[in-house]
């Protein structure tokens, strides 16, 4: 959940808003969304200098921003005059981060989505939560009055404290990455998986790619339903799950676009770069951010019943891939859902090296032996990668990032363009 108190005022005046949306049609809430919009790039247009260059030009004229873009025009150039803000730094897994304002306002209200997706999970207000982060999290002003109580362990100790902080707070909830929740699993025995199954009603993720394996792994294993979160520090979440187990877009707080290599917009179904504006954002606008993921639209209406369009994300981040010798480029996806069917695999970590090699690191499940988990993760993978080299190695753990999040794929190869 977002930070600080200061917020407050706004989350409870928000809440009536955003849970009155799930009773609206499809139709209702997009026409709201879009009168947001325009009211909002007027607002940018009058406030924010880099949009006073684009008088009169309707949203999907605009140009698409991404972070080197932004840093280009010059991070203050997107400010707006709003005194109220919080600032996030971006994650610089791209080797580039820019500090971002949320105005409180916004953030006021992206709580109250927070709050949405929480009971759409199916939790009831008193349930304790325990939260796995590799940092941590201030105490929040309703969870004193002792709604949503929290409890967050670091999932940065060693993995038998992790495990025996969890079975102390005895969650409903338990809320983390999916690699922490995989490593949370190898670390419990069967008698304590047993007891924190008894009492554990939900399981949400966020921050890594969830792919369908990953999630069946999870559910099956926890013995609950698995709601996972798509958010970026930019514009906060962009989707959230439904019972169903598909993405819904927040649509009252972000309009996503999906575009192809021509940077038209694709048909709903189809794969593109995912491209989003938070339009209650008055701090720091970013219309039409590129948030470096690939995904597609998904047409039709929900059998959940949610007036909120739905999304798909794809295979992960669009700078995390290998490229192949065939000039192919392969994300994380292909690798992790591989890994999903080896039997005695708990992991696998992908890294390519200047020269194009591909190191494929397996973590192994408890008791497993190398060859034969080798032999089976082989035997899934070498198929797709077009003949480039790839070996097999075996590792303790998945490397993670700054942010604690699993550093599943890396690439040093840049092939030439003529080559
Ligand atoms: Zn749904």
């Amino acid at each position: 959940m977002s930070s600080g108190g200061g917020v407050s005022l706004w989350e409870l005046g928000s809440l009536v808003a955003a849970l009155r949306v799930r009773r609206r049609s499809p139709q209702d809430v997009e026409r709201r969304a879009r009168a947001q919009i325009r009211a909002f790039l007027g607002y940018c247009r009058e406030h924010v200098p880099y949009y006073a260059d684009y008088p009169d030009v309707p949203l999907e004229d605009l140009p698409v921003l991404a972070k080197p873009v932004v840093v280009a025009a010059g991070v203050e150039r997107f400010h707006g005059p709003v005194a109220d803000y919080l600032v996030d730094r971006t994650s610089g897994t791209t080797g580039l981060a820019i500090e971002v304002r949320h105005d409180r306002r916004a953030y006021g209200y992206h709580g109250a989505t927070i709050v949405r997706r929480f009971l759409t999970a199916g939790y009831r207000p008193w349930w304790p939560i325990t939260q796995l982060k590799p940092f941590d999290r201030p105490t929040r002003w309703f969870q004193r009055l002792g709604v949503f109580p929290r409890t967050v362990i670091r999932s940065t100790l060693p993995d038998a404290d992790v495990a025996r902080a969890v079975l102390a707070s005895r969650p409903r909830v338990l809320m983390a990455y999916p690699l922490v929740l995989r490593t949370l699993l190898r670390t419990l025995t069967p008698d304590e998986l047993d007891r924190l199954r008894c009492r554990l009603r939900v399981v949400l993720t966020d921050s890594e790619l969830l792919t369908p394996e990953a999630r069946t792994q999870l559910a099956d294993a926890f013995g609950v339903p698995v709601f996972d979160e798509y958010s970026a520090y930019e514009v906060l979440t962009v989707s959230s799950d439904c019972a169903l187990g598909h993405a819904h877009v927040d649509l009252d707080r972000v309009w996503v676009e999906v575009l192809g290599p021509d940077g038209g917009p694709v048909p709903a179904g189809e794969e593109g770069d995912v491209v989003v504006t938070h339009y209650r954002e008055r701090a720091m606008p970013l219309v039409r951010y590129r948030v470096g993921d690939r995904g597609a639209l998904v047409p039709g209406r929900c059998g959940c019943g949610s007036p909120l369009p739905r999304m798909r994300l794809a295979t992960g981040r669009t700078d995390e891939h290998v490229v192949l010798i065939s000039g192919r480029r392969l994300g994380a996806a292909l690798f992790l859902r591989a890994g999903a069917y080896t039997p005695g695999l708990a992991e696998c970590m992908v890294r390519q090296d200047a020269t194009g090699l591909i190191t494929v690191h397996l973590v192994l499940e408890r008791g497993a032996e190398f060859e034969p988990v080798a032999r089976g993760y082989d035997a899934q993978v070498a198929g797709s990668l077009d003949g480039t080299r790839m070996r097999l190695v075996e590792a303790d753990r998945v490397e993670l990032t700054a942010a604690g999040k699993g550093r599943f794929l890396t690439s040093d190869y840049r092939p030439r363009a003529d080559a």
